[in-house]
């Protein structure tokens, strides 16, 4: 006896392999046949004729743990088709962290991450993940974050790790593996991630290789960075420490649309017989982050107390102001506002047209603003203004996605009233590219590139296929009508063409609604 069979549908097990005519049954978390099941017995049955069944999505790269903690739905990755997704990415996340210190990163991230509770243990990636566990609609998967273990063993300062901080902090970094982090991180310009050097990067990555698994890299990116940064350091690492290597949304910009070969320079310069390279991508032609990265790391130091006496210097926040204008401009210049807590009409307004509208320079503008807002700020960058350069950042991110070593991700950001329309979009909206007649990737090879493939990289038993005895993540998608709608200017706009979801056998969106069944695993 079944619980559920997905009937009639046509199955894309996530291989690569074209799909299938089979119904799909589920007994339990697991799938248990796959095939002509109309004789089997079952609880119900859901005749999804004209349909693909395809793999729930593993999405590799969001930045949903906070938000999760406060909105257990999470409507706008389930509705995507999500059923995994990554947290502790880009080297910031709240574990391992004492609960001082959780406080003070949990303030720093709140632009990005908002406000979870502020009493939760986070001590250990094992309480963290204890908070998702069959808590949330979604599977979680976390990575050990560096910025965090460097705040717990150094604090929030701009100091050298001398030998005995790092035996330290490449003992929390064991025990969270151990605890059930899959990878590590590290991000562009997180504090206090830019205080660390290459040499504390690659002793804590020869824990990742000793223990195989991912070391997951956003290049570093801030002015002045000890080891240079970019994707040439991350490679020195790997290739120093002999670990995997993961690049985060590696994609081409406005400056190097229609030249891949330009991002991936330094990457195959400095390519081995050894090494072990992969890559993620969301398709659309510009990010979002939080403004008080590209504060200079003298401001930084000590932590958002610190940060706040500082801006309510005029003396400070003057110099602040200036080196924002003189070496950050090229961020502020295209910067949207999306979460601006103490003002939301803000949101969705461009920093320049504020600070015009202030009589300020840029820098100014967003100093103040960053005060107002006692640093709980988030941004998007606007993409470029012309649309042939939109569409061929879209036409690499196809290319990209074409080769063997490239998955997708969404890097949900969904703080604030205008978010990034990753955030609803990423998933169909690449689905939705499979079907224009010049697309280089089939629906089967979008679809594995969203499933099997990074179930593969980081080690998710069971998870990526539809497959007898795999645990039953399904998405269940009409082919022809598969589309995101969010866009950067009306981005909570939920996509159409799927209309059910199941994670580990349940529910989770039927006929378009989200269920309120939250049977999300905190895995591996
Ligand atoms: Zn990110």
């Amino acid at each position: 006896m079944f619980d559920l069979i997905l009937q009639g549908g046509c199955v894309v097990d996530g291989t690569g392999r074209p799909g299938v005519i089979a119904d799909v049954g589920i007994r339990g978390e697991r799938i248990e046949g796959i095939g002509d099941l109309s004789r089997a017995e079952a609880q119900r049955r859901l005749d999804v004729t004209g349909k693909v069944v395809s793999p729930g999505f593993v999405d590799t790269h969001t930045h949903a743990e906070g938000a999760l903690l406060v909105d257990p739905q999470l409507e706008c990755a389930i509705r995507q088709g999500i059923t995994t997704l990554f947290i502790g990415i880009d080297g910031m996340s709240y574990a391992p962290l004492s609960p001082a210190n959780y406080r003070t990163y949990r303030h720093w991230l709140s632009g990005l991450l908002g406000f979870p509770p502020e009493e939760l243990d986070m001590s250990s990636v094992a309480a963290l993940r204890a908070h998702y566990h069959q808590r949330v609609a979604v599977n979680t998967v976390y990575l050990a974050p560096h910025a965090t273990i460097r705040l717990e063993v150094l604090g929030f300062r701009d100091v050298p790790m001398d030998d005995a901080a790092l035996q330290q902090a490449e003992q929390l970094l064991r025990e969270s593996l151990e605890q059930g982090a899959v990878g590590f991180t590290s991000g562009s310009k997180y504090y206090p991630g830019p205080w660390g050097d290459t040499r504390e990067l690659i002793a804590l990555c020869r824990v990742v290789a000793e223990m195989d698994r991912v070391y997951m890299s956003e290049p570093r990116s801030v002015p002045g960075i000890p080891g240079g940064g970019g994707a040439a350091e991350a490679m020195a690492i790997a290739t120093a420490s002999g670990c995997k290597l993961h690049f985060a949304h590696w994609r081409t910009s406005a400056e190097s649309a229609g030249h891949i070969e330009q991002i991936m320079a330094d990457i195959d310069g400095a390519r081995t017989a050894t090494s072990d390279v992969t890559f993620d991508i969301y398709p659309y032609p510009s990010g979002s982050s939080i403004p008080i990265s590209f504060l200079p790391g003298w401001a930084q130091d000590g932590g958002p107390h610190e940060i706040l006496r500082r801006l309510e210097s005029p003396d400070e926040r003057g110099r602040i102001a200036v080196y924002l204008d003189a070496h950050q401009d090229g961020f502020l210049e295209p910067m949207t506002l999306s979460f601006v807590p103490a003002t939301p009409s803000l949101e969705g307004v461009r920093l320049s047209a504020l600070a015009a509208e202030r009589g300020q320079s840029r820098g100014e503008a967003l100093c103040d603003l960053l005060l107002e807002n006692q640093l709980t700020l988030g941004h998007v960058t606007a993409p470029p203004s012309d649309p042939a350069v939109c569409e061929q950042i879209m036409q690499d991110a196809l290319a990209l996605l074409s080769r063997p070593d490239y998955m997708v991700c969404s890097d949900i950001t969904p703080a604030g009233g205008v978010p990034h329309p990753r955030c609803y979009g990423a998933f169909p909206r690449l689905l939705a590219q499979t079907r224009s007649a010049d697309s280089p990737l089939s629906l089967e090879a979008m679809l594995h590139r969203m499933t099997d493939r990074p179930a593969r990289r980081f080690g998710l038993t069971d998870r990526g296929r539809v497959a007898v005895g795999y645990f039953a993540d399904l998405v269940v998608l009409d082919p022809n009508t598969v589309t995101d709608t969010a866009t950067y200017a009306e981005p909570k706009r939920f996509p159409i063409g799927i209309p059910h979801v199941v994670v580990n056998g349940r529910l989770a969106v039927e006929h378009d609604r989200c269920t309120g069944v939250f049977a999300g695993r905190a895995i591996p």
